[in-house]
């Protein structure tokens, strides 16, 4: 397993209705081999996998080897995320960090030509970082993956 470092908040910079096929046909028309983001969040807070975690991304210049790419679908720069969106993001973010316990950055802190994830979705970091760093979330989150695990077993 990769050492990841960090974990990066994208938006897709574009209308909510946008969905996780046209982000991955938009990242194999560039040439890349799959979709650079880790997980995509739709506009009704659906999580989908993109590639796996164990395999580099591509999101941020030159900081994808440590890290791992979130991209939540929508504008935001002109839009503010939906509720459902948060909702899914804050429990992405609580099962990541129980893994990998690092710090949630805006691409944006680390390119100086773009806004990405949209000033909206931008401004709510500190509230990520820590709605998702809560530890009574943790717990819940701990005891979902023991029932998931019983379940499993039968
Ligand atoms: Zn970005």
């Amino acid at each position: 397993m990769r050492q990841i470092n960090r974990i990066f908040l994208h938006h897709s910079e574009s209308p909510f209705s946008t969905t996780f096929e046209d982000i991955k046909q938009w990242h194999l028309n560039r040439g890349w081999r799959d979709i650079g983001y880790h997980f995509v969040i739709g506009q009704y807070g659906t999580i989908k996998i993109g590639r796996p975690v164990s395999k580099i991304g591509a999101g941020v210049y030159h900081h994808n080897n440590d890290s791992i790419h979130i991209c939540v679908i929508g504008d935001f720069d002109k839009r503010a995320p939906k509720t459902k969106q948060i909702e899914s993001l804050i429990s992405l973010l609580t099962r990541l960090r129980m893994k990998h316990d690092v710090k949630i950055h805006n691409h944006c802190e680390y390119t100086t030509n773009k806004t990405c994830p949209g000033r909206n979705l931008a401004g709510m970091l500190s509230f990520l970082d820590k709605e998702s760093k809560r530890p009574i979330r943790r717990l819940i989150e701990v005891i979902l993956i023991l029932l998931e695990k019983i379940k499993g077993d039968k």
